[in-house]
């Protein structure tokens, strides 16, 4: 079970205004999330407090139906990938995938398995001797995901993980990543500007407005019901 619950969440940074005044939002278990909205909207930084990598000013997260609010982000059963991949540079791409669990002690007969079979799930397989410059941008982001999949983790957060890559290429990896949450079954939470990757991907899209949910539904719904014109202009049909 890796459901997430949001109890009136408030993010207020230093010295500023709240970038999240008071969020309530249940994310079921094994659903695919997907968070849009305008630049600045807040989205980073509600990823950033379920994964525990920022502290909310007020309010709750719990996983697992477990309050995690205190919790380090490593306690947590979360794991983040990146736009910007922030992979080892010096390390080969197996030792990438393998450096978390290395950190966590994890014994290395299960580690070998585990880059193994990642590898082989991201289509990694040739390139596990290789560092980070010698792959592709998309290569490169499937070892970020690789090094989240060894970590088996209930949740998944992604923030806008394609943005770097081009149109062809995005392609082909948003069908991957709708492949990889129907074999782990895992919980996936999705922060995207494109369109088509949160009507695609989707179970469910959040559509925020200043750290608020302005609507939230099905794709199908939000396309042809959407509740304001923003959400039109975002997701919607015309109306
Ligand atoms: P999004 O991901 O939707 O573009 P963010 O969550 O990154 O939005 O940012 C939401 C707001 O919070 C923005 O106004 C941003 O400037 C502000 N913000 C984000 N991180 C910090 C920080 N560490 N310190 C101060 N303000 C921040
Ligand atoms: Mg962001």
């Amino acid at each position: 079970m890796a459901d997430v619950t949001l109890t009136g969440i408030r993010k207020r940074f230093k010295g500023g205004a709240d970038v999240i005044p008071d969020m309530h939002l249940a994310i079921d278990d094994g659903s695919f999330t997907v968070l849009v909205g305008p630049s600045g909207c807040g989205k980073s930084t509600l990823l950033r407090i379920i994964a525990g990598l920022e502290t909310a000013s007020e309010g709750s997260v719990s996983i697992d139906g477990r309050d995690v609010t205190q919790e380090e982000p490593s306690e947590r059963n979360v794991a983040m990938v990146f736009q910007s991949y922030a992979l080892y540079p010096h390390m080969s791409v197996a030792r990438n995938i393998d450096f978390g669990m290395r950190l966590a002690k994890v014994p290395a007969e299960e580690r070998k398995a585990k880059v193994a079979e990642a590898a082989r799930l991201l289509n990694l397989e040739d390139y596990l001797d290789r560092k980070p410059a010698a792959l592709s941008g998309g290569q490169r982001q499937r070892v970020a995901i690789g090094r989240a999949i060894v970590r088996n983790p209930g949740v998944f957060l992604f923030d806008e993980p394609l943005s770097n890559l081009d149109a062809a290429l995005r392609n082909r990896m948003r069908v991957e990543l709708a492949e990889l949450h129907q074999r782990l079954g895992a919980t996936m939470v999705y922060v995207t500007h494109d369109q088509v990757e949160a009507m695609t991907l989707a179970d469910r899209i959040v559509v925020m407005n200043g750290g608020r949910i302005e609507q939230a539904g099905s794709p199908m719904e939000l396309y042809t019901r959407p509740s304001t014109r923003f959400v039109a202009g975002f997701i919607g049909s015309p109306r």
